[in-house]
């Protein structure tokens, strides 16, 4: 007999009624030689950068079998120490990759008869881990020009009362940064937890400022950041938040002993030593940035103002057309967003250049 027979399909497992259906999220890993559309750092770690993380796995491997700091007070003072306003450990909480900080943010303030809250188009795993911890989702849509309305974010809180409210600022895959004025608004009227989904703060436009300036007087404020997208870090999957003491309590009421295995706390630790040279890169990542919205604009595309290290830009009568004809050139990009529009991360000056060029052709302007 088989284990695998193929008439069994998981509509056949005891699968949750509002699991039936679903799709893994994920964009498709194609290799090609330009990738450009999961918004990473195109830059790989230096030969040097890379054997000091090497050396220091290697010391780690000879006490793997002890458990880790549950509690990852080192990492979590490096990371307090990196955002400064002084932060401290207390205000600190990491996990594997920001997704799991949002997921344990919604295990703790979400779930059965909550809702929570998000301003779409936007960062489309906030409604996805909303659901799979069983907490309602109000979806309350940008404006034309992708903005949050303040007014109607006011009215709709107080017509959900969702115990989560998400803002990404800048928002992916929009770009479009929030103002501290409008999210202290929302933090002030919302009943519940507000988080700033952050993970592209460090691309963010000269003048644009960063939610952690209203921590002090928001408590139930929390901002998330990753060391995945301008720490040039996504591979060793490591996320965390900056909040009051109390919201970390809370996080440690629901997560899993030791989720944070020794070899990654040690891997964030070098990355945190070598933070000048990984975050390096995006000053340069910001020029091209804004050198391609330039560009496309020069082009006659329509193009979101973008603080982060992608641009959405179209609008086409055929985007999956657009984006096929760029993947059957090497180029991969992201059909995300609203629909006509496109999502490009700024690579290379070389990937740039080479995505510049094969969209012309495929476009034909
Ligand atoms: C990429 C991204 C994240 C990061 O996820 P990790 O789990 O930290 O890799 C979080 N929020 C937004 C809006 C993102 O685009």
């Amino acid at each position: 007999m088989s284990v695998t027979p193929v008439s069994f399909t998981l509509n056949d497992l005891p699968l949750r009624d509002d699991l039936r259906g679903r799709s893994p999220y994920g964009a498709p890993q194609i290799d090609v030689p330009v990738v450009l559309n999961t918004n990473e750092n195109p830059h790989p770690p230096s030969e040097r950068l890379a054997r000091a993380l090497a050396d220091a796995v290697a010391a780690t491997a000879a006490g793997l079998n002890r458990y880790p700091d549950r509690d990852a007070v080192r990492l979590r003072q490096g990371l307090a120490d990196y955002l400064g306003h002084g932060l401290t450990t207390a205000n600190v909480w990491a996990a594997n990759g920001s997704n799991e900080v949002l997921q344990q943010i919604l295990q703790a303030f979400g779930g059965p008869g909550r809702t929570a809250m998000g301003f779409e188009p936007s960062y489309s795993m906030h409604p996805i881990i909303s659901r799979g911890t069983g907490t309602a989702w109000a979806s309350v849509p940008r404006t034309a020009d992708f903005r949050v309305d303040v007014d109607a974010a006011l009215a709709a809180i107080a017509e959900h009362r969702p115990s989560v409210v998400f803002l990404t600022s800048p928002n992916n895959p929009t770009g479009t940064a929030l103002s501290v004025a409008d999210t202290a608004r929302i933090a002030a009227a919302a009943p519940g937890v507000v988080v700033v989904d952050e993970a592209y703060a460090e691309f963010r436009r000269e003048g644009t400022p960063s939610a952690l300036e209203l921590l002090a007087d928001h408590p139930r404020l929390v901002v998330s950041r990753t060391m995945s997208k301008a720490f040039a870090l996504a591979g060793a999957r490591v996320g965390y938040l900056a909040a009051h003491p109390a919201v970390v309590e809370a996080l440690q009421l629901v997560r899993l002993p030791y989720h944070l295995s020794a070899v990654t706390q040690t891997v964030a630790l070098v990355a945190l030593d070598h933070a000048d040279e990984l975050l390096g890169a995006v000053a340069d990542l910001r020029a091209e940035r804004d050198s391609l919205v330039g560009w496309l604009r020069g082009h006659g595309f329509a193009v979101a103002d973008s603080d982060a290290n992608f641009v959405l830009f179209g609008e086409f009568e055929d985007r999956s057309a657009v984006w096929r004809a760029l993947l059957d050139r090497d180029v991969l990009i992201r059909e995300v967003g609203p629909p006509g529009w496109l999502r490009v991360t700024v690579g290379t000056a070389r990937e740039t250049a080479v995505f510049r060029d094969t969209l012309l052709a495929v476009t034909g302007r």
